[in-house]
């Protein structure tokens, strides 16, 4: 723990034992942490989750990976959240207990979660399986008001359950491993989807701009969809590391001469960067019809797009937001097929500070995924 963090308080209450089933209709605490503050760092909570209703499952969460926008969101960077706020959205576990009106999950399953609990499941983007642009706004796996659970504050996946609407649970195949498949929940679905949307083909020349949590996924399942990869990373560090994971081509973004050398070389583009950048040098590198896919949010404004690069060559400048349920499933499947998983670091609860401060660093290859089991520990980060 970094100083002048405070020290976290001690756990209020005993924590449920998630291995012996509570009687029906009753909700369990679950041992969590979370941001009390936009400066509070993480400290440990006790949560309560509520007793599954008819259509619901409850997960006994064995892993959650941990995402750049975690860390934005805990923080504050894009809005003040409410708080306390538990983040948490590439959650794998086992099923525990379902709903009466569940059939398709039973106990002892292995499913997952991603960055959405729910939605009108009305609009015209609902009906189209695209749940994540719900027009009244999908409910995130945290920090959100939940409508259907009497405006429940959501909370995410670094806790010891989670208690979810079926429609919104994924099936982890049992092939994959489970904590390196946690980041698929949303590092693999955010990518796979613009390379979809795209019809990425085999031969296709694919650009991935940073080589983090997402960017090293986009490298995995471009290739996988048989793409030439170019990797544009800012750390000369990576490029080894870059080439390992199946790029043909690396290129340092601050060196001018090897931007302008693959101008006009890529299909596509999987822009992945946390933070503000230009993106005019990286459109010069696209070809007739190409698209920059816009995936990093950072909180700050960018400098502006030129319209001549797009108009000149009919390139398009997208963005694109996780995945829909369906999609998800069918990139689960896709990577099972494919031998595909994140490349992961475990982390344990009282790790999670300074995970956050190596993520911020872009000192991580390239997941770190929390080992939900640790939770029950007594945090000793305080003592550092
Ligand atoms: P990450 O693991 O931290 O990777 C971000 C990469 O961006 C870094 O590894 C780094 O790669 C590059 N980068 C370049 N300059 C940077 C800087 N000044 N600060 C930070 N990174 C810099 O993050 P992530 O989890 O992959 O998330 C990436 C972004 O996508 C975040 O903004 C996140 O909120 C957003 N996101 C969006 C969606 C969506 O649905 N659109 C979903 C999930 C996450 P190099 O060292 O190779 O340059
Ligand atoms: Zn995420
Ligand atoms: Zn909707």
């Amino acid at each position: 723990m970094s100083p002048g963090r405070p020290v976290p308080p001690p756990l209020a209450k005993p924590l449920p034992d998630l291995s012996s089933p509570a009687p029906a209709a009753v909700g369990r605490l679950a041992a969590a942490y979370g941001a009390t503050s936009t400066h509070s760092g993480l400290v440990p909570l006790t949560i309560a989750r509520r007793a599954p209703k008819e259509d619901d499952v409850e997960i006994a969460i064995e892993f959650c990976g941990l995402c750049h926008s975690d860390v934005h969101a805990t923080r504050g960077e894009w809005r003040l959240p409410e708080y306390p706020l538990v983040p948490g959205h590439e959650i794998v576990g086992r099923v525990s207990r379902v709903g009466t009106a569940v059939s398709e999950f039973a106990p002892g399953d292995r499913v997952g979660v991603g960055c959405m609990v729910d939605s009108c499941r009305e609009c015209a983007s609902c009906r189209d399986g695209l749940e994540q642009y719900c027009e009244r706004g999908n409910v995130g796996t945290y920090g959100v008001r939940d409508p259907r659970n009497g405006g429940e504050l959501t909370q995410g996946g670094y806790s010891t359950s989670i208690v979810v609407d079926k429609r919104f649970v994924l099936r982890i195949p049992e092939a994959l491993d489970p904590a390196a498949a946690a980041p698929l929940l949303c590092a693999g679905i955010t990518t796979y989807s613009p390379l979809r949307h795209f019809h990425v083909k085999p031969g296709n020349a694919v650009g991935v701009m940073g080589l983090g949590g997402l960017g090293h996924m986009a490298v995995k399942i471009a290739k996988a969809m048989g793409a030439v990869v170019t990797v544009f990373t800012t750390s000369a560090s990576k490029v080894g590391a870059a080439v390992e994971l199946g790029a043909e081509r690396v290129v340092l973004s601050k060196d001018d001469d090897a931007m302008d050398a693959a101008a006009r070389s890529l299909d596509v583009i999987i822009d992945t960067v946390a933070a503000p950048h230009d993106l005019n040098p990286y459109l010069r590198t696209l070809r007739r019809d190409g698209a920059l896919y816009q995936l990093g949010l950072p909180p700050e404004d960018m400098p502006p797009v030129q319209p001549g690069l797009l108009i000149r060559r009919r390139l398009t400048y997208s963005g694109s937001l996780i995945g829909g349920i369906a999609e998800t499933q069918e990139m689960l499947d896709f990577c099972s097929a494919h031998g595909v998983a994140s490349d992961i670091e475990i982390v344990r609860a009282g790790q999670l500070n300074e995970a956050y401060d190596r993520m911020v660093a872009g000192d991580v290859k390239y997941r770190f995924v929390l080992d939900t089991a640790t939770l029950h520990e007594p945090s000793t980060e305080a003592d550092a």
